[in-house]
């Protein structure tokens, strides 16, 4: 019986996790970490799942918010948290209409309302949890573990009922208010967006540029000229308005005179334009002038007149402002503080009402061209063109935002700028910058919320009005039934539209808006456990969370919508911690997009590489946030690390489940890699508490390189021969690495554990691994023995001499302690470089001479033409002691067309030529020579080896076990067979050959070495 499952070395990943969560499914492994840490009454470390949206299929960018939403969670489970994860669900808002409305075809409001509300709604609510079971299963798949049976939904009455109680405390200190204010607007979506989705929305554009006269009144042939970008605007045309401070000109331009800033003079009309007269802004405040069209004329006594405003550009334009009064916030309050009559002829769908004249009927946008050809007519068109600039435009839906007056409801979140900012200053940041910098300018410019949404599908709105104004919030359903009205069975519109009540002999009915779906989920803290009305207590043990992840977007989204709420309700940041991740992009920095058909669909990366190699790609390519350029081949290369943790594994396997075994102390390389181990260990825990997966996972990467490439590789004999103390101490190697690299390839770790130990149901229930102790001064000494290999190995690929052949003698430049340090490890490095003997010198002049050779970029310029000159005469130069003196910093003097040139070390190269017969290879002040020169015993050797080899590779082709006796025959070309003959035990040996014959009668493989044949015939002992 082997004691461990045997290890196929090309296992495919992808069925190894397969087989992995099938056992995770068995043995109920993510309930059973939290389960335990919670019967050892372990501290809580807090996550807070930001709820996605089911209503379309999960991308790659969802696996990387994931994989890194698990990473720390698992982490801190090992290291003895309770970590609750409860899964969420996003539900409301306008993508999920818009999704409907595509469906059916509709093109606006009016649609949904034909179509009914309630039919409308019960299908949003459908469509939102279309995709959920694919959520799961790529949740599961990617080893994401969140409990998906706990899960929020934003739409359950619960949910609404404790955001209806926030807004009840936000209403209770006065922050939920009315106002009538200009806001950016969406027409097709015909509701109102908030700051931050106006933010999310900039795009570039081409508008018209269009310069327009406003003939003054009673000067036949003066007119201020005004310029706009939106010519609808001009159809309610309100005032001019100007900057007082400035200076206008009047300016004669042919025969008419034309008012405007004198900085812009020149840009607007040329240099040919004659300045008539100069006038302070003040001077022209109150004149009149006819407007542009006719159709609004009551804007009230300063209607149609000039006015001051401190919002005038003197960098674009004409210094003279359009206003429409109702679409712009500066415009607007302007015309209030001049008490103008607000008109506003834009119908909620974007059209002209019928006011406009004309126009009416016509959208905004549609009306710029019939409205520039009307001034042209009319001869108030100066002159058009177009206008490239950024432009909000509807982050869902894409149309050019508008803005626009109306009247909305509000969170006055500036009223508590200062909490906000506050609130901040708890938060630790990933990556640091955004705390101060995208994040805290964000803060600083705070403006107030606007709340209200003119939709259907959302958490509406929870305030009832009266005939006479009157309002009423109402943050609860007993509140509504204090009140006499009785909630409906579901809490969305139409049904708590028809719940109205009396009071005072008065009707109170809901206000039909909608809240911002933002606010939703900034509500998650208490909302997910329908506190305060339920759950209480586990709301306040659960609160601040310790740990939050999104990607870079949310500083307007999810980030500022969790801290806002919090910070207004409970006076703190509802997270410490929040990790920002990067956007993705394929290979060439482009976004993904379906149209440039560079989507990488998780389950093609899933399929061919598996979840580990995903995560570990996330997790360690870069740091999370500086984004990712990626396509399926990419992530391939991340398979690395788990191929040789895998291989190591089959190894130990292997040997492992041989019957032999004997005694055999600890050695040196065994309490290296254990002291390694120790450094990784600290390393791992350090960078991980520090939320940084990238070095980590680094760390992690670079030991198994150790353990697999030097450790496992110099210990082969050792297990070959059963030693206990390698094996022990490999098992303890690859047992430790799986609990290290658990929480960032959860899967092949547990494969690992669970075949190597097992003593848990799975290595996620393990305790984090803690550091040992370390021996510096040893990983120092293999640090330079390493090294010295590493250039040994270098001169012998320079010098093309194949690795099997054995040569005389390395010279090593090393002095000292790193002398006794090589000495240490003498016997691994002759082994590794296949060297009888190891010389050592102290300086590299022992392996060679030196050639200086002038440093053409640094004498170049400085010398010129006469550089071949400089050439000769740098040669001349005696040249051991001219290196000498370089070397040591110092300078020669050459000597060119009869005048004395100094030359310092950045003029000359040093360049070390060889003894004869050796190759030289150098870093820095290290060097290592090797011997090229072979004898006949040396070839000999060399000769046996490669007979070994081909020996090797025949008893792996017959399909022999390792631990397979043979006996084995051997013919062909006479220089190899003698070769064999007097390297016989050593052949016999390597090969486990129980009798070794020359006879050739073998029928075996014909392999050729260096041109010889060699004939084996391998037969089972
Ligand atoms: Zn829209």
């Amino acid at each position: 019986m082997s004691r461990y499952r045997p290890v196929d070395p090309g296992q495919s990943f992808p069925a190894l996790e397969h087989r992995v969560l099938e056992r995770w499914r068995e043995r109920d492994v993510f309930h059973e970490s939290v389960r335990r840490r919670r019967a050892e009454g372990a501290p809580r470390f807090v996550f807070y799942e930001g709820p996605p949206t089911a209503n379309g299929p999960p991308g790659s960018h969802h696996v990387l918010s994931r994989v890194f939403k698990d990473v720390f969670p698992r982490y801190r489970t090992m290291r003895g948290h309770l970590v609750e994860r409860k899964a969420g669900w996003d539900c409301h808002g306008l993508p999920v209409e818009l999704q409907i409305e595509r469906e059916l075809g509709f093109q606006s409001k009016d649609d949904i309302e034909r179509y009914g509300v309630a039919e409308f709604n019960a299908k949003c609510r459908q469509s939102v949890l279309t995709y959920i079971d694919e959520w799961n299963r790529l949740t599961e798949r990617i080893g994401f573990w969140i409990d998906t049976d706990e899960a929020y939904f934003t739409l359950e009455n619960e949910y609404i009922e404790s955001v209806w109680w926030s807004l009840k405390q936000v209403w209770d200190k006065g922050l939920l208010t009315e106002g009538h204010k200009v806001v950016p607007y969406c027409t097709r979506c015909g509701t109102a967006l908030s700051s931050h989705e106006v933010a999310l929305g900039y795009r570039d554009v081409t508008d018209p540029s269009v310069f327009v006269r406003f003939p003054l009144e009673g000067e036949e042939g003066v007119s201020f000229l005004a310029w706009t970008t939106m010519p609808w605007t001009l159809l309610p045309h309100a005032a001019l308005v100007v900057d007082p401070d400035a200076t206008y000109v009047r300016a004669r331009v042919g025969e008419e005179t034309l008012i405007l800033a004198e900085s812009l003079l020149a840009r607007v009309l040329g240099e040919e334009a004659e300045v008539v007269e100069r006038v302070p802004g003040s001077g022209l405040l109150g004149l009149s002038y006819e407007p542009p069209f006719p159709y609004i004329s009551d804007y009230g006594e300063r209607g149609h007149t000039v006015l001051g405003g401190d919002f005038v550009s003197l960098e674009d334009g004409t210094g003279v402002v359009h206003t429409g009064a109702a679409f712009g916030e500066d415009d607007f309050r302007v015309a209030t503080e001049n008490g103008l009559t607000i008109h506003n002829p834009v119908r909620p769908d974007g059209t002209f009402d019928e006011r406009a004249g004309p126009f009416a009927g016509l959208y905004v946008r549609d009306a710029d061209a019939p409205i520039v050809e009307a001034l042209r007519e009319s001869g108030r068109l100066f002159g058009a063109g177009t206008y490239e600039h950024a432009y909000p435009h509807c982050w869902r839906c894409d149309t050019p935002l508008i803005y626009y007056a109306k009247t909305n409801w509000y969170v006055r979140t500036t009223e508590r700028r200062e909490d906000l900012l506050a609130a901040n200053e708890a938060v630790t940041w990933y990556p640091q910058h955004i705390k101060h910098g995208r994040f805290g300018k964000w803060l600083e410019n705070n403006v107030d919320w606007a709340l209200s949404r003119e939709r259907y599908w959302g958490t509406p709105l929870p305030v009832w009005r009266a005939e006479d104004g009157e309002t009423v919030c109402v943050g609860s359903l007993a509140e509504l039934r204090e009140l006499g009205a009785e909630p409906p069975g579901d809490l969305h519109r139409p049904y708590i539209d028809e719940v109205s009540f009396e009071r005072d002999g008065k009707t109170f009915r809901r206000v039909p808006d909608l809240i911002d779906v933002w606010w939703d989920s900034g509500c998650m803290p208490f909302a997910q456990w329908h506190a305060p009305f339920e759950n209480e207590d586990v709301f306040r043990e659960r609160f601040p969370a310790d740990y939050i992840c999104e990607a870079l977007d949310q500083t307007r989204g999810w980030f500022y919508s969790l801290l806002a709420v919090s910070a207004l309700l409970f006076g703190r940041s509802s997270y410490e911690t929040v990790l920002c991740l990067g956007l993705i992009l394929d290979t060439e920095g482009r976004k993904m997009s379906k149209s440039l058909g560079n989507v990488v669909v998780p389950w093609d990366v899933l399929d061919l590489h598996g979840a580990d190699a995903f995560r570990w790609y996330y997790f360690t390519s870069k740091q999370p946030w500086d984004g990712y350029r990626f396509s399926v081949e990419t992530v391939g290369e991340s398979v690395r690390l788990l191929k040789t943790l895998w291989n190591t594994h089959a190894l130990f396997v292997l040997y492992a489940n041989l019957p032999e075994r004997m005694e055999g102390g600890e050695n040196d390389l065994d309490r290296w890699i254990l002291s390694r181990l120790s450094a990784t260990t600290a390393a791992a825990i350090e960078r991980l508490d520090d939320y940084d997966t990238t070095s980590a996972g680094r760390a992690i990467s670079e030991f198994v390189d150790d353990l697999s490439n030097w450790y496992a590789r110099r210990s082969r004999r050792r297990f070959w021969r059963g030693e206990a103390a390698a094996f022990e101490t490999l098992h303890t190697c690859l047992v430790t690495v799986a609990k290290l690299v658990a929480p960032l390839t959860p899967f092949v770790a547990d494969e690992i554990y669970d075949n190597l130990d097992g003593a848990e149901p799975s290595v996620h229930l393990c305790s984090y691994p803690e550091p040992g102790e370390r021996d510096r001064q040893l990983e120092w000494a293999m640090r330079v023995a390493r090294d010295a290999v590493e250039l040994g190995r270098a001169a012998r690929a320079q010098a093309r001499v194949k690795v099997r052949q054995p040569l005389r003698e390395a010279v090593i430049v090393a002095a000292d302690r790193e002398r006794e340090a090589i000495e240490r490890f003498e016997a691994l490095l002759l082994d590794e470089l296949n060297v009888k003997s190891v010389r050592y010198v102290s300086q590299a002049d022992e392996l060679g001479r030196f050639e200086l050779k002038p440093n053409y970029r640094a004498l170049g310029p400085r010398f010129g033409k006469r550089m071949p000159q400089v050439a000769e005469a740098v040669a001349a130069l005696e040249p051991d002691h001219a290196a000498a003196t370089l070397r040591e910093g110092g300078a020669v003097g050459i000597n060119i067309d009869g005048k004395e040139h100094t030359l310092t070390p950045q003029d000359v190269q040093l360049v070390l030529r060889p003894l004869d017969g050796y190759q030289v290879e150098r870093s820095g002040t290290h060097a290592v020579a090797l011997g090229l020169e072979l004898d006949d015993e040396l070839r000999r050797e060399g000769l046996a080896r490669e007979v070994v080899h081909a020996v090797q590779a025949a008893r792996k082709s017959a399909g022999l076990n390792v631990e397979d006796r043979i006996s084995l025959t051997l013919g062909g070309d006479a220089e190899l067979l003698d070769a064999a003959r007097a390297h016989e035990d050593y052949v016999a040996g390597e090969t486990l050959a129980t009798s070794l014959s020359f006879d050739g009668a073998g029928s075996g493989s014909r392999p050729e070495i260096e041109g010889r044949e060699l004939m084996i015939g391998v037969a089972r002992a």
